[in-house]
């Protein structure tokens, strides 16, 4: 019983690791050279240095409506550098991650989906002026709801130093000064846009009251001057956001369950006309971020030419895709192109290559996955999955950290040696293996496609 309790802990845990939890930036310099591992990522220094230019202009907010194509053999490390960017950006930046494959599993249709997407990766800081009142409060007045009504109004009266005035309060301030518990002798401010009351503190002034009971420990000076300051308030919001709190048909509570629909492009029209206006009146700033859609020749021809036309806009993101395919053929047409993308659309890109790892570069991305998922391996079993993932591939050799961990710790050891992990690559197969077992066994599977070989469903 004991033992499946903590197996139990130990798959959790596991769960909660993602593919890339181990990548905490682009591990770039000041002067954005990549670093031989840092931050969780090792070796591709070109494709990361050229990442972190691409963060660079984002950060400045110049380049918009960009198109990036990250393009390189299964697993070099696409994803992890686009995930890398996403952390070198911070919260500033909004940053949307997609598959291509997405659109085609949504309510809604291709080219909605994708413009949900492009419209999340568009922030808009918009600045608000508040008035902030700050003072010592000397007396509040509350007066009883009207029956029925529930509306309360009173009035507090702030000083500063050298002034005092009092100041008529509304039901939500009201509300806050209950919540807070507000009394004379505390300074407080109130932000008049939002409602919000803050308690910094007690006055010195009235310090001496307090110091029987021992109730109050902080004590700050009454403040001076003006009693009410003006204050500019900072909401960043994105442009999807804003689309789906306008929109009737859904409301901002779609915002939370996700389910927004099709949003009318009248309305999408509106809002951008009302964010330019803002812009022109120095009220917003479009802040453009960047879209990643992974496996980007899982779109279609629809889906690249909407994508064509809607990245000449100005409020369009940076978009950045990733692609392991060579020359392929375009979704919904019978035309082959490079990565299976329209010549018209690549030739706006730039083109960023990642390159096949060396032993060397392998090992050290092993390691740091075995420290992410807490698991002590032997150097000689380091040296063999190493191996394997040279012969195999990186994201089939990372799979076997795991499970031959869960392994090791079945036999209540503390270190995966060369047995957990040649056992688990007995019970688990690479891709090759596979496909080798199926040309082998073609006959007793159903369906079978091979030329000359009668399909087993009867
Ligand atoms: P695919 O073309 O198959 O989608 P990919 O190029 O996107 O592959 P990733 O998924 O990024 O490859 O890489 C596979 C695994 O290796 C991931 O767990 C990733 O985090 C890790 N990885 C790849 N490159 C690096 C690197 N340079 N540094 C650290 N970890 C890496």
């Amino acid at each position: 019983m004991t033992d499946d309790k903590i197996e139990f802990r130990d798959v959790t845990r596991i769960e909660r690791i993602g593919a890339h939890s181990h990548i905490r930036g682009l591990g770039l310099d000041d002067v954005l050279e990549a670093r031989a591992v840092s931050q969780g990522m090792v070796g591709q220094k070109d494709a990361r240095r050229a990442a972190g230019i691409v963060v660079q202009i984002v950060r400045e907010g110049k380049m918009a409506g960009r198109c990036i194509l990250i393009a390189g053999e299964p697993s070099t490390g696409k994803t992890a550098i686009a995930v890398g960017m996403a952390q070198a950006l911070g919260s500033e930046s909004p940053f949307t991650s997609m598959s291509g494959s997405e659109i085609y599993s949504l309510e809604m249709s291709k080219t909605e989906a994708l413009c949900q997407a492009l419209r999340k990766s568009i922030g808009v800081r918009i600045k608000e002026e508040t008035e902030i009142i700050e003072g010592e409060v000397v007396e509040i007045q509350i007066d009883r709801p009207a029956t029925g009504t529930g509306q309360k109004v009173g009035k507090v009266t702030l000083k500063t130093t050298d002034m005092e005035t009092s100041y008529d309060l509304g039901n939500k301030i009201i509300e806050c000064f209950m919540k807070e518990k507000i009394q004379a002798g505390d300074i407080i401010t109130i932000d008049k846009a939002s409602g919000k009351v803050s308690k910094l503190g007690r006055s010195f002034t009235r310090a001496r009251d307090y110091d029987a009971t021992g109730a109050q420990t902080r004590f700050v000076q009454c403040p001076e001057g003006e009693l009410q300051k003006r204050k500019e308030v900072v909401h960043t919001v994105t442009l999807h956001e804003i689309d789906v709190i306008n929109s009737r048909t859904h409301g901002f509570l779609a915002l939370f369950s996700g389910d927004t629909g099709e949003i009318k492009q009248e309305v999408r029209d509106q809002i951008n006309n009302k964010v330019m206006e803002w812009r022109e009146e120095g009220k917003a700033e479009i802040n453009p971020g960047v879209l990643f859609i992974d496996e980007v020749h899982m779109l279609d021809i629809e889906c690249f030419s909407y994508l064509n036309r809607a990245l000449e806009s100005d409020m369009a993101p940076v978009v950045v895709m990733a692609t392991n395919r060579g020359i392929t053929r375009i979704r919904g047409t019978n035309f082959r192109s490079p990565h299976g993308i329209p010549i018209d659309l690549l030739d706006r890109m730039i083109i960023i290559r990642t390159i096949p790892y060396v032993e060397k570069e392998i090992k050290e991305i092993l390691k740091i996955r075995c420290e992410e998922e807490d698991c002590n391996m032997h150097t000689d079993a380091l040296t063999i999955l190493t191996k394997i993932a040279h012969d195999t591939s990186l994201r089939y050799a990372i799979q076997l950290i795991s499970t031959g961990n869960l392994i090791s710790k079945r036999r209540k050891a503390t270190e995966v040696l060369v047995e957990d992990i040649k056992k688990v690559y007995s019970l688990f197969l690479d891709e090759n293996r596979s496909s080798q077992i199926l040309k082998e066994h073609q006959d007793e599977y159903m369906f079978n496609e091979i030329e000359g070989v009668d399909s087993g469903a009867g």
